[in-house]
């Protein structure tokens, strides 16, 4: 099932679409019945179930760490992780480019943008955003690969759709302002299961799907 989801969900997706699997909460063998197919960017939401994973399965699979990071967390990352989506604050980028540097590792964020009528959703405004990008000389050891959000939950598709679009506008309008020169500033993570091809047509380059394609989580 899971090979076949992953197959039929990339034949959906536009070719310049990256697609991240979600395998949070699911065993390592479904991991590796995806990876069969040769699939090779896997997104976890938790610190210690990321490590633990990357220990055990194959060195060239690309982790994302899609959830929150505590600050005191980064340093158990940072040697391996290929992305984080979930910057949602000053300290916690410098945190990062400091464990960085003690390794000479450049790291590739992406800056977690509020656009959801949600309490439970994280991330930075618009404004704080560019506060940080503000600043961005103060982070040699990160990489700014782009933007990440995440829409309301609601079976409202204008709603999705709106919030979609707002970030998309604000992606290029940074892009433009403070990226003219940095090619490496490219990735729009946005779409998840419920709506991914929303998110598609709003200007994603990056969706990030759990249970469409390892089934409902437990
Ligand atoms: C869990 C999670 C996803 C995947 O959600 P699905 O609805 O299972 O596709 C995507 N992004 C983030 C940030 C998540 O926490």
């Amino acid at each position: 099932m899971i090979a076949e989801n992953l197959l039929s969900l990339k034949k959906n997706i536009l070719a310049k679409v990256t697609l991240v699997a979600v395998s949070k909460f699911h065993p390592e063998s479904s991991i590796s019945e995806a990876y069969q197919t040769g699939h090779r960017a896997f997104g976890e939401n938790r610190v210690q179930e990321l490590v633990s994973k990357y220990e055990s399965l194959p060195k060239d699979i690309e982790w994302h760490l899609l959830g929150t990071l505590q600050r005191n967390k980064a340093k158990y990352i940072v040697p391996f992780i290929h992305l984080i989506h979930s910057v949602d604050s000053e300290s916690l980028l410098a945190e990062i480019n400091k464990e960085a540097q003690k390794i000479g590792r450049k790291i590739n964020v992406l800056l977690q943008i509020y656009i959801a009528k949600e309490e439970s959703k994280h991330g930075l405004s618009e404004e704080e955003a560019l506060d940080i990008l503000n600043k961005k000389k103060q982070f040699p050891f990160i990489q700014f690969s782009g933007l990440m959000g995440m829409a309301t939950n609601t079976e409202n598709q204008a709603v999705v759709r709106n919030e979609f679009k707002g970030l998309s506008i604000f992606f290029n309008k940074i892009k433009n302002a403070y990226f003219q020169d940095d090619s490496g500033f490219k990735i729009l993570s946005m779409g998840m299961s419920g709506d991914y091809e929303l998110a598609i047509e709003e200007g994603s380059t990056m969706v990030r799907i759990g249970s469409a394609i390892f089934g409902n989580r437990n």
